[in-house]
């Protein structure tokens, strides 16, 4: 029901959109902890007969602004946790697909979940500055843009709100020559290609390293051509449309712009799509070789089915690269040396990183975020990040003092 929704909406296939319905559970799951995760600290007999212990409180009413790209993973990153740490929570979901969030809501509501305690408001702009100024809304979590982002983050900081805004991407995959090119192959197919490119931890730049960017290139370019694409409802299709009209022009421009700065584009998918797609917001896989760090398709997150590739000489040139770009969500590493795998883990700037995995997401018990412009705030979302940020920290210290009244002490209380 929930995966049909988001198909019928998104775009997306229906296998994947059970997949995103598997991820979101994750997280109820992981918020049924919560009496584990809020137990708090205790210490006894801390010096004159007192007693101190340590809770966490929930923050009151929060609300979550989602993207389209993930209708119900997302608000699931946010009101499992929110609630289950004793919040109320507003949701106010994409305009481009409503619908998942009202079902969540039905869902709640069949579970006895009291009225008001999770809500959704549906709504654009408008919407969203209206919860940034409430005065009742103590925390704001965002996830969508980087631009939306910083708004979000710095409009709800001026409002004397708590504020995570997690932000958009551009994630490279490195290869390196001892790289299974296979495997490597395939993976940047799946993670390029996978939901038209619709995901924040989408692989949308490859850095091929010494010599092997033909053999690689090859490969990516003779199997992506095979790549079904039609309605995501229809069984055995790879690729369903994007999610608007204007999300089509607006991919179909970035493919205008990098033939435009010199790129060579190997596979072109703005033309001879199936004639099922005829009429649809559907592009083909695209594939950009040669193409430079000063160009648009490389600098801007495209979020459309296209694949940079850049091509450097050692992994020190991969791992500089990767750092200068100002978006650091997620990246991946393909090799077989460990050494060089150590290394780049600890050098790359980059919230989420990948070693022969090409979709770093962190599970339920952990957490998931970005770094540099693809996260405004301290708290990565969901796990125990998330705990963390829908709760303040209350510090309790208590005496039952026996007898009568010593008199008023003048000296910082000391142990012993
Ligand atoms: P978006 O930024 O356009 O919209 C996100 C939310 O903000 C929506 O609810 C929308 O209604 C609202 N919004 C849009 N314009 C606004 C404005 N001017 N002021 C206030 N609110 C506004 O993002 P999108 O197109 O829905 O989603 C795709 C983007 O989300 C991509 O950049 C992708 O990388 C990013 N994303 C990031 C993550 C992550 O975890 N970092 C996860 C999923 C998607």
């Amino acid at each position: 029901m929930i995966a049909g929704l988001i198909t019928d909406e998104h775009g997306k296939t229906l296998p994947d959109a059970l997949g995103e319905v598997q991820r979101g559970l994750e997280v109820v799951e992981f918020a049924c902890g919560a009496p584990q995760l809020l137990k708090g600290e205790h210490s006894h007999g801390i010096g004159g007969g007192i007693d101190h212990w340590a809770q966490r409180m929930p923050l009151g009413v929060v609300a979550g602004v989602t993207p389209f790209n993930f209708p119900f993973m997302v608000p699931m990153w946010m009101a499992p946790v929110a609630i289950a740490c004793g919040n109320a929570f507003v949701l106010k979901p994409s305009e481009r697909d409503p619908s998942p969030s009202l079902h969540i809501a039905r869902l709640f509501a069949e579970a006895g979940l009291p009225a008001g305690v999770f809500s959704v408001i549906q709504g654009d702009k408008t919407a969203v500055d209206r919860l940034l100024e409430h005065p009742e809304i103590q925390a704001v979590s965002f996830v969508g843009s980087t631009p939306i982002a910083r708004h979000v983050y710095e409009t709800a900081a001026r409002h004397g709100k708590r504020a995570q805004a997690l932000g958009g991407a551009k994630n490279h995959l490195v290869v390196l020559p001892d790289a299974d090119l296979d495997q490597a192959a395939d993976g940047l197919i799946g993670a390029a290609y996978g939901s038209a490119g619709e995901r924040c931890m989408a692989i949308s730049v490859a850095v091929l390293v010494g010599d092997i960017a033909d053999v690689v290139l090859e490969k990516v370019r003779a199997r992506a051509a095979t790549l079904r694409i039609g309605s995501g409802r229809t069984e055995g299709v790879d690729m369903g449309p994007l999610v608007t009209a204007a999300h089509r022009t607006r991919v179909l421009d970035y493919i205008d712009s990098g033939v435009a700065e010199g790129a060579r584009l190997l596979l072109d998918g703005r033309h001879n799509l199936p004639s099922a797609c005829a009429g649809g917001f559907f592009v083909g896989p695209t594939l950009f070789d040669e193409v430079r760090p000063e160009m648009r398709i490389y600098q801007e997150e495209i979020f459309g089915p296209v694949l940079c590739v850049v091509r450097v000489r050692t992994l020190r040139e991969a791992v500089e690269l990767v750092n200068r770009h100002p978006l650091g969500n997620g990246v991946s590493l393909y090799t077989r040396d460990g050494g060089a795998a150590q290394a780049f883990c600890r050098e790359i700037q980059a919230g989420m990183v990948g070693v022969n995995v090409p979709i770093p997401v962190p599970l339920a018990w952990h957490s998931f975020g970005g770094w540099k412009q693809s996260l405004f705030g301290d708290h990565h979302a969901y796990g125990e990040e998330g705990v963390r940020f829908y709760t303040r920290y209350k510090s309790i210290m208590q005496r039952w003092p026996e007898g009568d009244a010593k008199g008023p002490e003048f000296v910082m209380p000391v142990n012993g």
